[in-house]
């Protein structure tokens, strides 16, 4: 288990660097730049900070006391499948569950406010799709493996399949100039959802698939018209700080009001910009 936990933590970190290579060489759109705004609050915040706590409340707090309780996975419902048969099976229904729960996010208010800060990114890349709120990562997370647990598939099936789920998200957020062709009507890629994160009315109700792009041209929700989008992000103000974000969940807050108004939460905020302005300086030699 950890020999696979290893390599499938080196595919993650070799791809990353793989695909922001290849958004130099061949972008999607020009100009992009690779510290683009918000590249830490999705690296830092969303992907190691939020990525470490909720895999422990997911798999040690909910997933293995549940199995604890109700010994599911000692049925062996699918232990005794071919390992590629449960890959396979976990990967083709969770992406069908994910494709409907998306769509729903779309179209419920409530459930929007859950979905909101994937769509906030106005540069979206290979990192853009780390940014997901926590409520959305344990609900879909859940979803995701309490029945690879429950239903006593291989061990490995679990990092393997999160490996799948990080390269393929960040691959289909990379502004990588693909042209997929026919392909695109089965495999999902930067094609269609780097339009479903266009701050374009069209769009808002279409190209919901992340790994199989088939649940969409089926479902009548495929939107890939061969141009490119001109906006990304969403229509109106969000925060920008990873905290703020969580709390809008509940409560929308003016970020710009509260740096005005609130002295703490201003030399919070300024904190990072002030830090790098400092060193910026020692470096460049000024002393004032
Ligand atoms: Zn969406
Ligand atoms: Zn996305």
């Amino acid at each position: 288990m950890e020999k696979v936990v290893l390599i499938t933590t080196i595919v993650i970190i070799v791809s990353a660097g793989i695909l922001a290579l290849l958004e130099r060489i061949f972008p999607y759109r020009k100009g992009l730049l690779f510290f683009r705004e918000g590249f830490w609050v999705d690296l830092i915040w969303y992907t190691l900070i939020q990525g470490y706590f909720l895999k422990i409340l997911i798999f040690d707090l909910i997933i293995m006391p549940l199995d604890a309780k109700y010994h599911l996975s000692a049925l062996h419902i699918v232990t005794n499948w071919p390992f590629m048969a449960q890959l396979l099976f976990f990967l083709i229904t969770h992406d069908l569950y994910i494709y409907w729960f998306h769509r729903w996010q779309h179209s419920s208010k409530i459930l929007w406010r859950t979905h909101e800060a994937h769509h906030s990114n106005t540069a979206v890349d290979w990192i853009a799709g780390a940014r997901s709120h926590t409520v959305e990562i344990l609900i879909n997370q859940t979803i995701e493996f309490l029945p690879i647990v429950l239903l006593g598939a291989n061990p490995l099936i679990v990092p393997i399949k999160l490996c799948i789920d990080a390269v393929w998200g960040m691959y289909i957020h990379s502004n990588i100039n693909v042209k997929s062709g026919k392909l695109q009507y089965f495999i999902n890629g930067p094609e269609m959802h780097l339009w479903h994160h266009a701050d374009n009315k069209v769009v808002f109700f279409a190209n919901y698939g992340t790994k199989f792009a088939i649940w969409d041209w089926m479902f009548g929700t495929a939107y890939h018209p061969g141009i490119k989008p001109t906006k990304y992000g969403l229509y109106y103000d969000y925060p920008k700080d990873y905290f703020l974000q969580q709390v809008n969940l509940i409560y929308k807050i003016d970020e710009q009001k509260l740096v005005l108004k609130n002295k703490p939460f201003r030399a919070y905020y300024n904190l990072r910009p002030n830090t790098i302005k400092f060193f910026k300086r020692i470096f460049a030699g000024k002393t004032n």
